[in-house]
């Protein structure tokens, strides 16, 4: 399911689902967000805006990491007058009980606006279901993720605190690092470095990592530094689990 899509193959014009002249495109096939992504996306509950989203056609499966659970978001959850960034990132970096890395299905809850976005799963949802360009509490969706939509600009580097949607692609025990694929895989261009600060955070981490395939989502969030190694676009530390999300298994 998906928040929003395009209407043409060039993607530049959006069509949000909870458009109220959304039943104009019953039936009508749209693009998906992922720009590499050939899936024709239609709208699903066009009768109800509200309730309104795109579903890919099963002939025509997601590539990539556009087909997740969390594509969608329940924004009546949550005040974005709450939001602050970088803020929810440098919270995460504390550690706390809170466990991050358990896959768990999306489900919408009872509206809330009490509530700020606080997880990176949260934080996620809302970035990967508002387009790359608009603005969530006045900041630009471009400026807190790195994903299959940006990725030209991300490959220049990713300098500062941001999440990026990667896959994992290997680690290193001797380095106390892991490396993971950005863009998502088949698309991948790049690697990113992420380092723990001991041998037992690593493998943490790894246990987590490990099972999924290399094509399971993972989202990572640091303070990114610049690389010295071409291929990795940028190197960050992760003091707490809450720094990573698996989002989708494979
Ligand atoms: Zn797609």
């Amino acid at each position: 399911m998906a928040d929003y899509a395009y209407k043409d193959e060039k993607r530049t014009q959006i069509i949000y689902a909870n458009s109220k002249d959304i039943i104009d495109f019953k039936g009508v096939s749209c693009y998906c967000k992922n720009p590499k992504c050939n899936s024709k996306m239609y709208i699903v509950n066009p009768d109800h805006p509200d309730k309104a989203y795109f579903r890919a056609s099963k002939k025509t499966p997601h590539r990539g990491s556009c087909g997740s659970e969390l594509h969608h978001f329940n924004r009546g959850e949550f005040n974005p007058n709450l939001f602050k960034f970088p803020d929810i990132l440098v919270n995460l970096e504390n550690e706390s009980s809170n466990k991050e890395y358990q896959f768990k299905n999306h489900s919408d809850k009872v509206g809330n606006a009490d509530k700020a976005i606080k997880t990176l799963r949260q934080l996620y949802s809302m970035c990967t279901n508002t387009p790359i360009s608009d603005k969530y509490a006045g900041i630009r969706i471009g400026d807190i993720i790195a994903d299959s939509r940006n990725v030209k600009e991300s490959l220049k580097g990713i300098i500062g605190r941001k999440i990026i949607e990667c896959n994992f692609y290997k680690y290193d025990k001797d380095a106390l690092a892991i490396y993971f694929n950005y863009p998502c895989f088949p698309d991948n261009e790049a690697l990113i470095q992420v380092s723990f600060e001991s041998e037992e955070k690593l493998k943490n981490a790894l246990n987590s990592i490990i099972p999924l395939s290399h094509s399971g989502i993972i989202v990572i969030s640091a303070n990114w530094n610049a690389s010295n190694d071409e291929k990795i676009i940028c190197k960050g530390t992760i003091y707490s689990q809450n720094q990573i999300a698996i989002v989708k298994k494979d």
